[in-house]
């Protein structure tokens, strides 16, 4: 048996069964792929199915206002997603085929060459590889490869006619597929399972020994970051930052207002009044944010950017990554401590 006839067969016994996989369609296809960038399968599961008992179909998701768009991707980050999945499902509704080839998905919003890869493979059969980070330490592994990359988009490049080699033209969606599983379920990148890979027959980097020592990537240095935000609270209601509607990122977004969103001085925050302290990775930057009880602010006029939502009204807007969790916990929090201070001590 060759390696491809390998790869599929075991992919054909062992993949998991993704909702996106069992009942396949161009759109569920395209909305899997899109929130899969940068994101694991266990988080976008819940994510997948509120998609799509909202948005069912390219129709439902083009029709939609932006508000309710955002509101159903909170919580997945990266939000250009969302707004490119939208602007595509309208360039969609209103084109009069549905694109089949992998250049004519690369026109559309947020689709770059591997999303278009994926697409027209997996749902038209286009002999097109993916290639990823999982597939570039598959390859880099089979092969030894001990070429060092600047970065993963480098090694894509780098592989991809390696990748096209191995493609089985007459499957290839269930190839790239296969790769994507391999990626994920054994050729770990600490800890590899080559005993239950099918393709361990082939692979120079298990032969030698230390699969770990692939790919080779230029290590990238972690940047410290840190935050201060504050949590204003009056009449029931809690102050946040709005981003405007042209922000590149967390346009419409809210979020709890930082320091400089406030124009108050960082070295001006108590210590005392120190809420919360969190600590979140977004790619290669590590950032500390510090979470601290502030009085309401005493001009009158806050500008456009600050509002005031009522605690009844938090449910209805888009909060931008971790905030909505934090408030849920500085808000139970609250309440806790007020309980406290109500019952009488024992
Ligand atoms: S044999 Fe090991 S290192 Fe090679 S592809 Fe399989 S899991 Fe990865």
């Amino acid at each position: 048996m060759d390696l491809q006839a390998s790869l599929l067969r075991w992919y054909r016994s062992n993949r998991r069964p993704l909702p996106w996989r069992l009942a396949p369609s161009v759109y569920r296809t395209v909305v899997s792929e899109f929130m899969l960038q940068q994101t694991q399968v266990k988080t976008v599961l819940p994510y997948f199915e509120r998609w799509q008992s909202r948005f069912p179909d390219f129709e439902s998701l083009a029709s939609a206002g932006e508000a309710d768009v955002l509101k159903h991707w909170e919580g997945l980050g990266y939000y250009s997603r969302a707004r490119n999945l939208h602007r595509l499902a309208k360039a969609i509704v209103a084109s009069p085929a549905v694109p089949r080839t992998a250049r004519d998905w690369r026109e559309l919003p947020g689709v770059g060459p591997y999303t278009a890869a994926a697409i027209a493979s997996i749902a038209f059969g286009e002999p097109e590889a993916c290639v990823d980070g999982n597939v570039v330490r598959i390859l880099s592994r089979l092969t030894a490869d001990t070429t060092r990359h600047r970065d993963g988009a480098t090694a894509a490049k780098y592989f991809t006619p390696l990748a096209s080699l191995l493609l089985s033209p007459a499957s290839a969606g269930d190839h790239n597929q296969a790769m994507m599983e391999l990626g994920a379920t054994i050729c770990h990148r600490r800890n590899p399972l080559c005993r239950c890979c099918p393709l361990v027959q082939w692979c120079a980097a298990a032969k030698s020994g230390s699969p770990v020592d692939f790919p080779r990537l230029q290590p990238t240095g972690i940047e410290h970051h840190s935050v201060t935000r504050a949590w204003v609270v009056k009449d029931g209601a809690l102050l946040l930052h709005r981003s405007p509607p042209s922000a590149r990122r967390l346009a419409n977004l809210y979020e709890l207002p930082s320091a400089i969103h406030l124009e108050l001085d960082e070295q001006s925050f108590d210590s005392r009044d120190l809420l919360a302290k969190k600590k979140r990775g977004i790619t290669r930057y590590l950032i500390t944010e510090s979470i601290y009880r502030v009085a309401p602010p005493g001009r009158l006029c806050l500008g456009d950017a600050l509002v005031w939502i009522s605690f009844d009204d938090l449910q209805s807007i888009t909060l931008s990554g971790p905030h909505r969790r934090w408030i849920t916990e500085l808000l139970a929090k609250e309440a806790s401590d007020q309980r406290n201070r109500i019952l009488p001590s024992k």
